[in-house]
């Protein structure tokens, strides 16, 4: 199989989960293929290689974590997590987002990432953008440059990209 079908071959859809309507999107079985999740960090990594100079990594967490670690290894990039409240244990700076039912916030460590420095935000999906807008917004008040986005599986119907402030968005697979 080419790189792309393969990686989305792996992901395994679950009906209704965590609520009825929702086609979940579950990575964990791409895990199980480790062709496949090799093959994700080298598409991944041909992406990232052609960045220069100075940057880093800021991962959404729980799933964001899981695609970071080979590419940040390779090129010897830093790693931030942003995480959700009560999880990092220094200072935070904290953004605050609306999702469709309430809200929620994203956390990142005070001083992990310095003013002028490129980042590139990574999560494992992007459905309604609303995540990833929360990062970009978080890394552009502590002065960070995001150059981009990038998350595994997209889902073009919701048109998350068009809230990403104009922020470019790599993805290596499309749901419908
Ligand atoms: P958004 O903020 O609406 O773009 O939702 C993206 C966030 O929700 C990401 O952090 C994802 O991890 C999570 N998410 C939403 N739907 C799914 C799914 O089907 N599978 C895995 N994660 C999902």
């Amino acid at each position: 199989r080419p790189p792309r079908p393969r990686i989305a071959a792996a992901i395994r859809v679950v009906p209704d989960f965590p609520k009825p309507g929702i086609m979940f999107q579950d990575i964990t079985t791409l895990l199980l293929d480790p062709e496949a999740f090799k093959t994700l960090s080298t598409c991944s990594l041909s992406v990232t290689l052609t960045w220069t100079s100075r940057w880093s990594q800021v991962r959404i967490e729980a799933r964001g974590f899981i695609f970071g670690p080979p590419i940040a290894l390779a090129i010897g990039a830093k790693f931030v997590p942003l995480r959700k409240p009560k999880k990092l244990p220094g200072e935070v700076i904290s953004e605050n987002y609306d999702l469709e039912y309430g809200s929620d916030c994203l956390q990142m460590h005070v001083g992990a990432v310095q003013p002028g420095e490129r980042v590139l935000i990574v999560d494992d999906l992007v459905a309604t953008g609303g995540t990833l807008r929360a990062a970009i917004s978080l890394l552009e008040r502590v002065g960070a440059e995001v150059v981009e986005c990038a998350c595994v599986i997209e889902l073009p119907e919701l048109k998350g990209r068009e809230r990403l402030d104009g922020k470019p968005l790599y993805i290596l697979v499309e749901s419908h």
